[in-house]
């Protein structure tokens, strides 16, 4: 099975071959962990999450090391720690623990290895004092800086140079640097802020030093595949290139860089102050009046948009989804799964085409294949076992159903509409589509259905 990668480095579309068919080796930024996944940050861990299961069924489940770390050190994470009175070690693992059950709800699978930026300080100062003594890197008023100048090909991956990059980017202006560009290996920690002992002081790493440092100790000098938000490619993609080929220009760092794009909230921007910022929690859970939405179907609208493409997050998307999934869940129950259909892998193969992956299982629903349904579906991670107690209606309501039939009857003679009024507000609450007409009661369980919500009434 060819595999073919659109390579941000190259930027075309390339046959992968692996370093080692043995040991397919992907590297991912992870979460900063200051506070609760949004949406948009879920993005990247479906996405490749898709290539980690990809590369499993291709290579093989032992063949791949996939390492997507966290970030916990940070100063968004000391402003956090401060403005809330707990310590940095309680929001950090807090924080970890609500991304690890966010990810597990949308049906990522966890990483072969998730290593923590704080367990890694020794690895990192060993880098930068690499990097000093190949005159790669400078100290200055406790700081160690890289030197962008000795990197000659730095601003390669995204397309820019030095020159750009000052003119375009926000600069941040110190008088020790000896180039604007030149950016933060090490700096110093004031008591009280964290802090390890270091050939220039008590000091804390810069935040690109970590997935170098971290990448060559778990996958070494060279590795497959780096991922990331195409908003990490400046510059954060860019220095942790510059820092591990300086470092280990024995290796190459990685060899195929993917990018996904931003996803937007009913065509515009999330943002708080348009008030379409929300958290997966918020999504998973019901927020601002609106029903839950199972994680199941937030991964089958991530999955409906290809990576390499904005994704458009609507309500109309999901209740889609909802309903496809339903019915297909309702095809594949107790069927077993024949092998991978061709079809589906051959679109997952061709840059990682997820959208067209599931055209192909709108194909074999349609056909009424359903052994084969459930198999793609399961490699796109979706009509797993874990992720179906939404679409599971355990509750008959048409006991409900006759119940507020009645309540309208009585409703209408005593024209006192207020116990109907409470049940259907009840209902909905619980994610009962309810229609009353004429000819009856009929209550529809939507995507956001929750049957402990029902209990009561
Ligand atoms: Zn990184």
């Amino acid at each position: 099975m060819d595999i073919w990668l659109t390579n941000s480095r190259t930027r075309k579309k390339e046959l992968f071959e692996p370093i080692d068919r043995d040991n397919v080796r992907i590297y991912v930024c992870g979460p900063t962990v200051y506070d609760r996944a949004h949406l948009g940050n879920a993005r990247p861990a479906i996405v490749f999450d898709v290539l980690f299961r990809l590369m499993r069924e291709v290579y093989g489940p032992d063949h791949v090391t996939y390492v997507r770390n966290f970030t916990d050190v940070d100063d968004k994470i000391n402003a956090r720690a401060e403005a809330s009175g707990r310590s940095i070690s309680e929001i950090t693992a807090e924080t970890t623990q609500w991304y690890l059950d966010d990810m597990a709800a949308v049906g990522v699978m966890e990483p072969t290895e998730m290593p923590r930026a704080t367990a890694y300080i020794p690895q990192m100062i060993a880098m930068i004092s690499d990097l000093i003594e190949k005159g790669h890197a400078y100290e200055a008023e406790g700081h160690v800086l890289f030197a962008v100048e000795s990197y000659k090909t730095y601003g390669a991956l995204s397309g820019r140079s030095v020159d750009d990059m000052i003119a375009g980017a926000r600069v941040e202006v110190a008088p020790y640097k000896r180039n604007p560009m030149d950016f933060v290996l090490w700096k110093p920690s004031a008591p009280g802020q964290p802090g390890w002992e270091s050939p220039w002081g008590v000091g804390r790493p810069g935040w690109h030093i970590e997935c170098s440092a971290m990448s060559y100790e778990l996958l070494g000098a060279t590795f497959d595949i780096h991922g990331g938000g195409n908003d990490l490619m400046f510059p954060h993609h860019e220095n942790e290139i510059a820092q591990s080929c300086c470092a280990h220009p024995e290796g190459g760092f990685a060899k195929v860089w993917l990018h996904n794009e931003m996803l937007q909230v009913e065509g515009r921007k999330m943002s708080k102050s348009l008030g379409n910022f929300f958290t997966v929690h918020d999504l998973l859970e019901g927020h601002d009046g609106q029903p839950a939405v199972p994680g199941e179907v937030i991964r089958f609208v991530m999955l409906s948009t290809h990576y390499r493409k904005p994704m458009d997050w609507t309500a109309e998307k999901a209740e889609q989804a909802a309903a496809t999934l339903r019915k297909w869940r309702g095809m594949v129950e107790g069927v077993e799964a024949a092998a991978v259909p061709e079809t589906v892998l051959f679109a997952l193969a061709d840059d990682l085409n997820t959208a067209g992956a599931i055209a192909e299982l709108h194909k074999l629903a349609s056909a009424g294949d359903a052994a084969a349904l459930k198999a793609g579906a399961t490699l796109l991670g979706l009509l797993t076992p874990e992720l179906g107690a939404w679409a599971e209606v355990s509750v008959d309501l048409s006991g409900l159903a006759a119940t507020l039939a009645d309540a309208r009857t009585r409703a209408m003679e005593t024209k006192d509409f207020s116990e109907v009024d409470r049940m259907k507000a009840a209902l909905v609450a619980a994610g009962v589509e309810v229609r009353m007409s004429k000819a009856g009661v009929e209550l529809l369980p939507g995507a956001g259905f929750d049957p402990a919500k029902l209990e009561g009434l």
